[in-house]
């Protein structure tokens, strides 16, 4: 990469006043910003060629320190249930931290580094162009879960404009309760973007006690469920949302049986939340099952009866690996080496 190329900036990364000032000091009017985000989010244009009613000059400039990169598609994988993953490339470059939620095939995998707010914002950028958005046309994307690999709340710093970026009306535009961050429970972090977005959120809880929440989500132990229910709700007031998604997944004989779904029941009674209980997803070297459907749709059944609302979630893309780190696990050998050298690291210290 020439030395140009390097230091270009992607446009997918800013938000609207960053915009402003990157075309301020390229010495253009404010509202140049707009029309650009126009070009960028209502036509999809990553060209600035075809941006026809910017003056030459300004294209030119642009052509020079400016860039629409999204993430490349190594591989695209369409189900038969219609489900479509792609498995994208960013750069190598990588860092050091992972989260262990036991049952979860990413945090077995190890951790890279964060993603940034144009990588965040190109794979949407990206699934709407793939998904054929015509300039005019009808939306492909109305929502979006940041929930994927990794803790979206980890990467506050990048996460939060690229939100900005997904509600903004000159940017996807998309609404507020179709965008969804899913945590954890980092409950420090879930205060401050009380502050700063207003998006949906979802929590990983998978137990209904601390002993063994612990076990299945060690940062727990950290922010016992107490903790972590009054940042929820303190969530919900800030931003006058409707509910908090509580996602549970079903394992088999460790958090499925029916005293299980009475303490959930009582925790929630009377409380703006929903549950959604979501089938294991299996995955190599994991000892953790499914539970039966059967059992899944009791354990709802019993939720209900007791006022809370729950639904099951509709597994997707069982056929081409879509579930949530599934796909990476089985093509990124890169990652699994470095997990070895980090359990061969963690067994002599
Ligand atoms: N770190 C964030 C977001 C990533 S996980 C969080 O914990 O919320 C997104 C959801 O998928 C979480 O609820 C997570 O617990 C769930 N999940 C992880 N591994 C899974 C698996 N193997 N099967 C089913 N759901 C899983």
């Amino acid at each position: 990469m020439s030395e140009a190329a390097a230091a270009r900036t992607n446009l997918l990364g800013l938000e609207k006043p960053e915009l402003e000032a990157f075309v301020g000091a390229l010495g253009n009017k404010p509202f140049r910003a707009r029309q650009l985000m126009s070009w960028l989010y209502k036509r999809a244009e990553g060209d600035f060629a075809a941006m026809t009613d910017l003056a030459r000059d300004f294209r030119a400039q642009l052509n020079d320190v400016a860039e629409v990169r999204t993430p490349e598609i190594v591989s695209r994988h369409d189900s038969a249930d219609g489900t479509r993953k792609w498995l994208l490339r960013a750069d190598s470059a990588q860092a050091f931290e992972m989260l262990d939620c036991a049952f979860c095939s990413t945090a077995q995998q190890g951790f890279n580094r964060n993603l940034t707010t144009a990588e965040i914002v190109g794979q949407v950028w990206l699934a709407n162009k793939e998904l054929g958005f015509e300039p005019g046309g009808e939306r492909r994307i109305t929502n979006v879960v940041l929930m994927g690999m990794g803790e979206p709340l980890a990467n506050f710093r990048n996460v939060v404009p690229a939100i900005r970026i997904l509600l903004d009306d000159l940017g996807f535009d998309i609404s507020r309760r179709r965008v969804t961050l899913s945590t954890s429970g980092l409950v420090p972090l879930m205060y401050k973007l009380a502050e700063e977005v207003n998006c949906a959120l979802a929590v990983s809880l998978h137990a209904p006690d601390d002993a063994l929440r612990n076990e299945l989500v060690p940062i727990n132990r950290k922010h016992p469920i107490a903790e972590l229910l009054e940042a929820c709700w303190h969530y919900i007031d800030e931003q006058n949302g409707r509910s908090v998604t509580f996602e549970y997944v079903m394992l088999d004989g460790v958090n499925d049986q029916i005293e299980h779904a009475r303490a959930l029941a009582r925790m929630f009674k009377g409380r703006p939340a929903k549950l959604n209980l979501i089938p294991f997803n299996p995955f190599p070297g994991t000892s953790y099952r499914r539970s039966p459907m059967p059992v899944i749709t009791g354990f709802r059944d019993e939720l209900i009866q007791r006022g809370v609302l729950a639904t099951i979630r509709r597994t997707r893309g069982d056929d081409i690996d879509a579930a949530c780190g599934q796909l990476a696990g089985r093509v990124n050998d890169r990652t699994r080496i470095r997990l070895g050298e980090k359990l061969a690291g963690a067994m002599a210290s």
